[in-house]
C-alpha cells in the first residue's frame, strides 16, 4: 500500500488549483534550475535508476528509452508526449492534465534536458476539451514565469512546449500513428525499424513517453532514484496511477503502489464489487485489450507488469474495469471485438480483414447462432492475427478473445448448445 509521503499526484482529484501558484505549493518546479544544470547524463541514469517503465501500456524502460537517443546530433531533436488515452477502461492521463498539468509541463522539460531536445510536442485526445483548456494555460504560465522557452529556469538551455490536439482515431496512440498525426498526415502506424530515435518527427531522432511517466520523472529527480525505486517490487518500481470502473461501489481512479494485490486495490478504494467479492465473475486488468482474468486468479494476482504477464495478461495501461456475474461475457468481448475492428487503420491485411472477421465470429457466439466447432476457428485466427502486424493493434484485438475462452470455454459452449437446443 502507498504511504501518503510517497503519493506523487497530490491533486489528482482537483481539490486544489492546477495553476502555477498551486502547484508551485505542491512543491512543483522545486528546484528546477538546480536539476536541469546537473545534466543531461545524470538525469538518464536517475531516472534508468529509478526503474521507471512506461506507464502507456509497453512497460520499456523510460530511462532506457531515452538513452538510445543519439548525443551531438546536429539540428532538432523532438520529445512527444503522448496524451491520446483512448484505451477503453483508461482515464488516468486525463486527471494528470485536467488536475496536475504543471507536472507533465516540468517532466517535459527535463525529459527533454535528458534527450538534448529541442522542442516537446504534447499530443492530446481531442475529446479532452478541459484537459486541453488546462494544459494550455500551464504552458503559457511556464513561459511567463519564464521556466520554459528561452533560457529555461535561468539556464542555458532553452525548450518551446507547443501543444496539439489530436483528431480522435485510437490507433493515434501508437508512437509511429501519432507522429504522422502530429505531421498533418493520416494516423497510420509506421513500419520499424527505423524507430523513432532514429527517424522520428520531421525525420527527426524522437523520443515518444506517456504522460503518465513523463509527469513522474520531476519526483524521482528531486526525491532520488532510490526512493521510487523502493516503492513497489523487483522490477516493477514505484506508484501508478490505476482507474477502477464497471461493477463496484466507488468507481475510481487512484495512485497506488505497483505490486498492490488486485483484491486490495478493489476493495479498499473501490467499495469492493457490486454484490460482494464473491459475486465477482471476471476482472479486465490494463485497459480492454488486455486479457480477462477469472474470479480465482483476482483473488491472489498482484497488479504489476510481471504479477500480470505470469497470468497470462498484461498491466496495459491500469484500466480495471470489474465484471459482477450479471455480465454477460460473450457480448462484452463481441463489443469490444468490435471497437478493435472499427479502429483498424487497414494497413495490414491481417488486421484489415481479420479484425471485422473476428467481430462478426464473436456477434454469432454472442447471439447464439454460431457452432461450438467455429470456436476453434475464430481461435486460430486470432493467433494467425498475432504477431503478424505493423502496430499492436491486431493484437489488442486478438487477446481479449483469447482470455475469454481461455477462462470461460466450457460456459460458452454450453451457451451455444442450449442455443442450438432452443432453435432446434
Ligand atoms: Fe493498422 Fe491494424 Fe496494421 Fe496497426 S495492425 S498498422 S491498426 S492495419
Amino acid at each position: 500500500m502507498l504511504r501518503d509521503e510517497d503519493r506523487i499526484y497530490t491533486n489528482l482529484y482537483g481539490f486544489e488549483g492546477s495553476d502555477l501558484k498551486s502547484a508551485r505549493a505542491r512543491g512543483d518546479w522545486h528546484g528546477a534550475k538546480e536539476i536541469i544544470q546537473r545534466g543531461r547524463d545524470w538525469i538518464v541514469s536517475e531516472v534508468k535508476d529509478s526503474g521507471l517503465r512506461g506507464r502507456g501500456g509497453a512497460g520499456f524502460s523510460t530511462g532506457l528509452k531515452w538513452s538510445f537517443m543519439p548525443k551531438n546530433v546536429k539540428g532538432p531533436v523532438y520529445l512527444v508526449v503522448n496524451g491520446d488515452e483512448g484505451e477503453p477502461g483508461t482515464c488516468k492521463d486525463r486527471e494528470i492534465l485536467r488536475h496536475d498539468p504543471h507536472k507533465l509541463v516540468e517532466g517535459a522539460l527535463y525529459a527533454s534536458v535528458g534527450i538534448g531536445a529541442t522542442a516537446a510536442y504534447i499530443y492530446v485526445r481531442g475529446e479532452f476539451k478541459r484537459e486541453i483548456q488546462a494544459l494550455e494555460r500551464a504552458v503559457a504560465e511556464a513561459y511567463e514565469a519564464g521556466l520554459i522557452g528561452k533560457n529555461a529556469c535561468g539556464t542555458d538551455y532553452s525548450l518551446d512546449i507547443y501543444v496539439h490536439v489530436g483528431a480522435g482515431a485510437y490507433v493515434c496512440g501508437e508512437e509511429s500513428a501519432l507522429i504522422e498525426s502530429l505531421e498533418g498526415k493520416k494516423g497510420q502506424p509506421r513500419s520499424k525499424p527505423p524507430f523513432p530515435a532514429q527517424v522520428g518527427l520531421y525525420s527527426r531522432p524522437t523520443t515518444v513517453n506517456n504522460v503518465e511517466s513523463i509527469a513522474d520523472v520531476p519526483a524521482i529527480l528531486r526525491r532520488g532514484a532510490s526512493w521510487f525505486s523502493s516503492i513497489g517490487r523487483p522490477k516493477n518500481h514505484g506508484s501508478k496511477i490505476f482507474c477502477i470502473s464497471g461493477h463496484v461501489n466507488t468507481p475510481c481512479t487512484v495512485e497506488e503502489s505497483l505490486g498492490i494485490p488486485l483484491r486490495e486495490l478493489i476493495e479498499k478504494h473501490a467499495g469492493g464489487v457490486r454484490g460482494g467479492w464473491d459475486n465477482l465473475l471476471a476482472v479486465i486488468p490494463g485497459g480492454s485489450s488486455t486479457p480477462m482474468l477469472p474470479k480465482d486468479v483476482c483473488e491472489t494476482v498482484l497488479m504489476d507488469y510481471d504479477g500480470l504477464s505470469s497470468v497470462k495478461s498484461g498491466l496495459g495501461s491500469a484500466g480495471v474495469i470489474v465484471m459482477d456475474k450479471s455480465t454477460d461475457l460473450v457480448r462484452a468481448i463481441a463489443r469490444l471485438a468490435k471497437f478493435y475492428a472499427h479502429e483498424s487503420c487497414g494497413q495490414c491485411t491481417p488486421c484489415r480483414e481479420g479484425t471485422p472477421w473476428m467481430a462478426k465470429m464473436m456477434e454469432r457466439i454472442a447471439n447464439g447462432s454460431a457452432r461450438v466447432e467455429e470456436i476453434d476457428m475464430l481461435l486460430d485466427v486470432s493467433k494467425q492475427i498475432e504477431g503478424r502486424t505493423i502496430c499492436a493493434l491486431a493484437d489488442a484485438a486478438a487477446w481479449p478473445i483469447q482470455g475469454l475462452f481461455r477462462h470461460f470455454r466450457p460456459d460458452v459452449e454450453r451457451r451455444l448448445m442450449a442455443a442450438r437446443k432452443t432453435a432446434a
